[in-house]
C-alpha cells in the first residue's frame, strides 16, 4: 500500500460532551481512518476522512457469512497533558493473526499503526481528560465484495473508529456475580476462538442474556468438549488465585491472546509471584473454595482493565470469593496498569505510545 495517508477534513464538528457524561461506545468523533484492499491491488488508498456511513453493497460477503475482524485499544491523556496508546504494536500484531484466521489479508504493520497514531493525532482534543476515561479505538476490517457464493472475499474495508468513554469504575472497581455456563458454549478447539471476530461475539449473546435475567453480570465459558475447563469470562480472559499462585488457561487454543492478559502475566513474573499458564478444571476451582485456597478470580481485558469476580455460582451453589472483596493482587495489577496508562507511573517496558 502507498505510504502516503490522504486527509480530508471534516468541515462540521461535534459538540464534545463532558467527561462526566461519557457512557460507553455511543458516541464518535469527527474523522475517521479509511483503507481498501483489491485483490489487483492490494491495500491502497489510505486516508482518514469525515466519519460518516460507508457505502456497502447489500450483497457484501461481510453481511452474510461474516467475514470481519475487529481489534480494540484505548489511547489515555496522562495527568501531564500527554495522549498515550496502550501497547498499539501489540494490537496490531493481534489483528494480523485474526484476520489470518478469517482468511481476511494481512496489513502492513507499520502502516497499520500509522493509522491509528494519526487518527488520534488528528481528534487528541476527544481524548478525555478525567482518571478513568479515555479514547477507545476501534481498527476494523469486513469483506466488501458484492458475491453470495462461499469463500473468502476478493475485497475488503479496513476503518478505524474513536469513541470517547467514560470510566469503567465511576464508583471505584466492583466484585461482579458470575454464572458458571454449563449449556452454551463459546468456542471449540479448531474454531475462531482465537480471533478477535464478530462471529464469536454473536455466539456468546445468548449465554450472556439468560445470565444477566438470573441476575449475574456474566458467564464463565467451560471448554466447548467437555465442559470442564475454564476459558474466559464473558468477553475477558479469566484468572484465578488459588494458594497464592495466579493460574490462567494457555494460549493456542479457544483463548483470546488478550493485551491485559499478557501485560498481567508480565507484571506477576516481574514481581516474582506464582503464575501458571494450564488447563484448570472447574471442579478445580470448586475444591479450591471448599479447601478456602481460592484467594481471588479476575477478568482482564481492555475496557475494565481488571474485573474482580466476588461470587461464581455453578450447578446452583454459589460460591463467594475472596469474601467478596477485591483481592490484594487484583487491586495491584489494577493500580500498575492504570499508573502507566495515565502516566503516573514510569512505562520502563515501552507499552505507551505518545501520540
Ligand atoms: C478482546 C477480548 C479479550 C481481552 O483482550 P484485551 O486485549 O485484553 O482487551 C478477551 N477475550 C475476548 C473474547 C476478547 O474478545
Amino acid at each position: 500500500m502507498s505510504d502516503a495517508i490522504r486527509i480530508v477534513k471534516a468541515t462540521t464538528h461535534k459538540p464534545k460532551p463532558k467527561d462526566s457524561d461519557l457512557g460507553f461506545g455511543t458516541l464518535f468523533t469527527d474523522h475517521m481512518f479509511v483503507a481498501d484492499f483489491q485483490e489487483e491491488k492490494g491495500w491502497y488508498d489510505p486516508r482518514v476522512e469525515p466519519y460518516g456511513p460507508i457505502p456497502l453493497d447489500p450483497a457484501a460477503a461481510v453481511l452474510h457469512y461474516a467475514q470481519a475482524i475487529f481489534d480494540g485499544l484505548k489511547a489515555f491523556r496522562g495527568v501531564d497533558g500527554k495522549v498515550r496508546l496502550f501497547r498499539p504494536q501489540k494490537h496490531v500484531q493481534r489483528m494480523n493473526h485474526s484476520a489470518a484466521q478469517m482468511c481476511i489479508p494481512p496489513l502492513d504493520p507499520e502502516l497499520t499503526l500509522r493509522s491509528l497514531v494519526t487518527l488520534v493525532g488528528i481528534e487528541r482534543d476527544w481524548v478525555p481528560k478525567t482518571v478513568g476515561t479515555s479514547l477507545y479505538v476501534r481498527p476494523t476490517i469486513i469483506a466488501s465484495e458484492a458475491f453470495l457464493g462461499v469463500r473468502p472475499a476478493k475485497s475488503y474495508i479496513y476503518f478505524v473508529i474513536l469513541s470517547p468513554v467514560g470510566a469503567y469504575y465511576p464508583e471505584g472497581m466492583a466484585p461482579v456475580k458470575i454464572r458458571v455456563e454449563e449449556k452454551h458454549v463459546r468456542a471449540v478447539e479448531g474454531g475462531l476462538g482465537s480471533a478477535k471476530t464478530g462471529a464469536n461475539y454473536a455466539a456468546s449473546l445468548m449465554a450472556g442474556e439468560e445470565a444477566k435475567h438470573e441476575g449475574f453480570t456474566q458467564v464463565l465459558w467451560l471448554d466447548g468438549v467437555h465442559r470442564k475447563y475454564i476459558d474466559e469470562v464473558g468477553t475477558m480472559n479469566i484468572m484465578v488465585k488459588i494458594a497464592g499462585e495466579v493460574i490462567t488457561p494457555p494460549l493456542g487454543g479457544t483463548i483470546l491472546p488478550g493485551v491485559t492478559r499478557d501485560s498481567v502475566l508480565t507484571l506477576l513474573r516481574e514481581w516474582g509471584a506464582g503464575v501458571s499458564e494450564r488447563q484448570i478444571s472447574i471442579d478445580e476451582v470448586v475444591a479450591a473454595h471448599k479447601a478456602g485456597t481460592l484467594d481471588e478470580v479476575f477478568g482482564t481485558g481492555t475496557a475494565a482493565v481488571i474485573s474482580p469476580v466476588g461470587e461464581l455460582a455453578y450447578k446452583g451453589h454459589r460460591m463467594v470469593v475472596g469474601g467478596g472483596k477485591i483481592g490484594p493482587t487484583t487491586q495491584k495489577l489494577y493500580d500498575a496498569i492504570v499508573g502507566i496508562q495515565y502516566g503516573t507511573a514510569p512505562d520502563t517496558r515501552g507499552w505507551t505510545l505518545e501520540v
